[in-house]
């Protein structure tokens, strides 16, 4: 995976912007939505980080040295660990991120690994406000595959997916899960992040089998080697549309 050059950062959110491009420019390229609580600009920053710009604030999720460098990008006002596999915690990139007065919330597991910062830990269930925005943590496990000890790569109960409700616009990304029958219950989200990747997460068939439980709006495939985009939304139906 390339790290992006400042560059093409600059250049790409001048002319990427889903809403024409006449918004001030970011870091990143995006598409904006409007919510109760203001315009969100969403990122994708590659596998499984995604930078959310909101109100003039920065929030950082997974943040990978992988995809991003993050002393180009704004440090995070938020960020958001959702389990501490190396590609979602890396210390490379969350300790380039973070300042003195980020809020930083992870599944217990990855708080474990981030003194001496202060974390508030979430476990599945849990919520926390910040800024009038609700984060509420969800599961985020395997069904099927495991390590070749028998044990999951993602136990249930341990890594979180975050549901972002500004207002009532929700964003849920999804973490490293499978399609869990969980998903059901936050149907109809306006945004999903949903994982691909053999073997720790899901196959084309479960991915569609978990957009078709969670109806969103609009569905970001990521944490992927390889996508067929126009096969995936052929499969899911008109009524999602893949980005
Ligand atoms: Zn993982
Ligand atoms: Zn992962």
């Amino acid at each position: 995976m390339k790290k992006w050059a400042p560059l093409l950062i600059l250049c790409a959110a001048w002319a990427c912007s889903s809403d024409g491009g006449d918004s001030e420019p970011s870091a990143a390229p995006g598409d904006k939505y409007s919510t109760p609580l203001g315009d969100v600009l969403v990122s994708p920053l590659g596998h499984g980080s995604v930078m959310l710009s909101w109100n003039g604030k920065t929030i950082q999720i997974d943040p990978f040295s992988q995809v991003a460098d993050y002393t180009q990008l704004p440090p995070a006002d938020l960020l958001l660990i959702t389990h501490e596999h190396y590609d979602h915690l890396d210390p490379a990139a969350w300790k380039a991120t973070v300042t003195p007065d980020t809020q930083i919330i992870a599944s217990a597991k990855a708080a474990e690994q981030m003194g001496p910062f202060t974390v508030q830990t979430l476990n599945n269930g849990n919520s926390a406000s910040w800024n009038g925005l609700t984060i509420q943590a969800v599961p985020a496990y395997n069904l099927w595959h495991k390590r070749p000890d028998g044990g999951f790569f993602h136990p249930k109960g341990e890594g979180n997916g975050y549901i972002l409700h500004f207002g009532d616009f929700r964003l849920y990304i999804g973490g490293d899960t499978e399609n869990i029958e969980e998903m059901a219950s936050w149907a109809g989200t306006d945004v999903a992040f949903l994982p691909k990747n053999l073997p720790y997460t899901m196959t084309d068939e479960m991915f569609v089998d978990a957009a078709k439980r969670l109806q969103p709006k609009n569905l970001y495939p990521y944490h992927y080697e390889q996508a067929d985009k126009e096969a995936l939304q052929q499969a899911v139906g008109d009524k999602i549309k893949i980005r």
